[in-house]
């Protein structure tokens, strides 16, 4: 398949109105992205991206995923994601976050998710397989047993450890690279940096998140008039590296929902932000979050689901306190 350089990530239109998030990827449409990346489990993300492409169908990709690691679940999924990208046909179907040994057997187990996904590729309801994953030793495994065309994986100047191993091996397996979090999430705020460390790995196509029109002008003008990393720029990157630290937040909100109410990511992210923002702009955006870290019962259930096993209850207790 051949996309544009940059793609769009289709979580940030989530909670945009439908009229507003329709007209954001119709913008980007006409700018020349022609790649579309969306999820079963984004509400009304599909929707919104099936509406606002419906009569130029032909001219994108669109990829979306399954969270289903059984044949039945995976089914039926493909067909709610058919209805509401409002096609016939889905370029590229992922399965969501494996990102487990257990999450990686169970979907290629007989009666597993991949058998559903192969069966609607047969019917020329899919065209390519892919995977979305957290982990290296997992995307590893995944890409060593031949059954996926595609990976899509974190990498940011924060997050670039894929580029050591999985993603030669992803090369060398003619597998597609696409790189989620371009922005570290929302972390990282310099999108010059951020995609002038992108640009240097050309066949990473990354899928920023976009809410709104300036923001894709923004990253089309940093690729339009691109330009080498300086020592300057490099330096700049080491130091938010050093004040993010090696364990930190991916905001990934895997470990989503908490019965007791806990944003754990915004709690989090708290120490992150407060070291590189004010007081009122970290009020702003976070205290409603760190309030909630205060209900934590400490019962470990977000613990088990992070895949990037943070200590996560420790993390809340220090971000309370501060
Ligand atoms: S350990 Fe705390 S934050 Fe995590 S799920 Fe339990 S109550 Fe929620
Ligand atoms: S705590 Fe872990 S699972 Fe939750 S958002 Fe952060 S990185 Fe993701």
């Amino acid at each position: 398949m051949e996309i544009s350089e940059i793609g769009f990530g289709g979580i940030p239109i989530i909670p945009l109105q439908t009229d507003e998030a329709i007209a954001v990827v119709r913008y980007c449409f006409d700018q020349g992205v022609t790649f579309f990346d969306t999820a079963n489990m984004y509400p009304t993300s599909e929707e919104k991206i099936g509406t606002a492409l419906a009569d130029v169908r032909q001219q994108v990709v669109l990829a979306t995923k399954t969270t289903a690691r059984d044949a039945a679940g995976a089914s039926a999924h493909i067909k709610q994601s058919l209805i509401q990208l409002k096609t016939d046909w889905i370029d590229l179907y992922q399965f969501h976050n494996v990102s487990n040994t257990e999450a990686l057997e169970q979907l290629q187990a007989p009666g597993g998710a991949y058998e559903a996904v192969a069966r609607a590729q047969q019917a020329g309801k899919i065209r390519c397989i892919g995977l979305s994953s957290h982990s290296i030793p997992i995307a590893t495994a995944a890409l060593k047993t031949g059954l996926f065309q595609t990976l899509q994986f974190p990498f940011n100047f924060i997050e670039s450890d894929p580029e050591e191993e999985l993603f030669p091996l992803a090369r060398a397996s003619s597998v597609g690279i696409i790189g989620m979090k371009p922005l570290g999430g929302g972390l990282l705020e310099r999108a010059d940096l951020c995609f002038g460390f992108l640009q240097r790995h050309p066949d990473v196509v990354p899928i920023p998140g976009v809410r709104a029109q300036a923001e894709m002008d923004e990253i089309i003008g940093l690729y339009r008039n691109r330009r080498p990393l300086s020592y300057g720029d490099l330096k700049a990157m080491a130091e938010i590296r050093s004040a993010l630290g090696e364990k930190f937040c991916h905001r990934c909100e895997y470990c989503m929902p908490c019965e007791q109410g806990v944003q754990i990511p915004g709690v989090l992210i708290f120490q992150a932000a407060a070291k590189r923002l004010s007081p009122e702009t970290v009020n702003l955006w976070l205290g409603e979050a760190i309030k909630t870290a205060a209900n934590c019962i400490e019962c470990g259930e977000c613990e088990q689901k992070c895949p990037y096993q943070l200590p996560i209850t420790d993390r809340l207790r220090e971000n309370l306190a501060l």
